[in-house]
């Protein structure tokens, strides 16, 4: 929570120095309440949200003097509101023997590193756990999911570079059911620079994973890089589309964050946020509390 806060707060600086500016006046006026909405909407909360926090914010204290505590006490309470229906935990026990995670993001958003850090959590938790290196496009993407197999003590099930995708996964399906995998983690490729071929790709991925389970992929998990700001939302709408996205990870929050666009996604699509990533550590994965990100955006 320390690192998430410190994240937060260097990317919230912004927010958090902008109400200390906007309230050394102390008084709550058609002119504050602008110029907070304004750093809401730099904060990539979305405008929607911006005039629905400010409007609560002003309910009943208009035109009086307000402390620059009692904004941001106000603010980390709405924000928190906006969150708290979509945080909500990861359920991988869901009788489904394997079940099939499929993770879809952006290259770089951190799919593989979230894998890695999924399947220690599931190896503690003494679940059996295959991963799929199912980005068959980049030498590099394949080699780190196999250290992240030896690190967690997982199988992983991958092909040569240029393999067919789709082929790979139909292996990994058949291969985790019958080794009586708990949960087979699936990485793909995340090349937007050539969205058509991508978005194919990933539909005939979930074609395959269909013809062993039709219920399969039981989750799939979209990987936002915190530092991405408002590009997060297409990125929601593209994945959600192509790959029928169930939840979200929030990655990179130990960095130059800008978490504000997570605000206004809930606000938006309502999809569920299971995890925060806080670093490139094997540990570096946390729950999503909507309370304790609330109050680190509001600084
Ligand atoms: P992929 O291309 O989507 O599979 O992304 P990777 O998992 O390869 O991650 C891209 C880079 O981001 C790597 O250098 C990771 O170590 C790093 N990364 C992933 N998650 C986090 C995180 O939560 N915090 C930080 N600081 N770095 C991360």
């Amino acid at each position: 929570i320390q690192r998430l806060r410190d994240g937060l707060s260097r990317s919230s600086s912004a927010l958090g120095d902008g109400i200390i500016s906007v309230f050394r006046k102390r008084k709550l006026d058609a002119e504050t309440i602008e110029e907070l909405e304004d750093l809401l909407i730099q904060a990539d909360l979305g405008a929607d949200t911006a005039m629905t926090i400010t409007e609560r914010l002003a309910e009943g204290r208009y035109d009086k003097e307000i402390s620059e505590e009692e904004v941001r006490r106000v603010l980390a309470e709405e924000i928190e509101k906006v969150l708290a229906p979509v945080a909500r935990p990861l359920d991988l026990d869901t009788g489904h023997k394997p079940h099939v995670v499929l993770l879809v993001g952006v290259n770089g958003t951190g799919k593989t590193t979230t894998i890695g850090k999924l399947a220690a959590k599931l190896n503690r938790e003494g679940k059996k756990v295959m991963l799929a290196a199912g980005d068959t496009f980049r030498a590099a993407a394949v080699e780190q999911l196999r250290i992240w197999g030896e690190r967690t003590g997982s199988t992983v099930v991958s092909r040569p570079i240029g393999a067919d995708a789709a082929g790979l996964v139909f292996d990994a399906m058949k291969q985790a059911k019958d080794a009586a995998c708990d949960v087979l983690l699936i990485d793909t490729a995340g090349r937007l620079q050539n969205r058509a071929e991508l978005m194919a790709e990933l539909e005939k991925v979930v074609r395959v994973i269909k013809k062993h389970d039709p219920e399969a992929p039981h989750t799939v998990l979209l990987t936002l890089d915190a530092t991405t700001g408002q590009n997060a939302m297409s990125q929601v709408e593209i994945f959600g589309r192509t790959a029928g996205v169930t939840g979200l990870v929030m990655t990179k929050l130990d960095g130059t964050a800008r978490g504000g666009i997570l605000v206004a996604i809930a606000a938006r699509h309502g999809l569920p946020v299971h995890f925060i990533g806080i670093g490139e550590g094997i540990d570096d994965l946390e729950p999503f509390t909507a309370k304790d990100f609330a109050g680190a955006i509001a600084g």
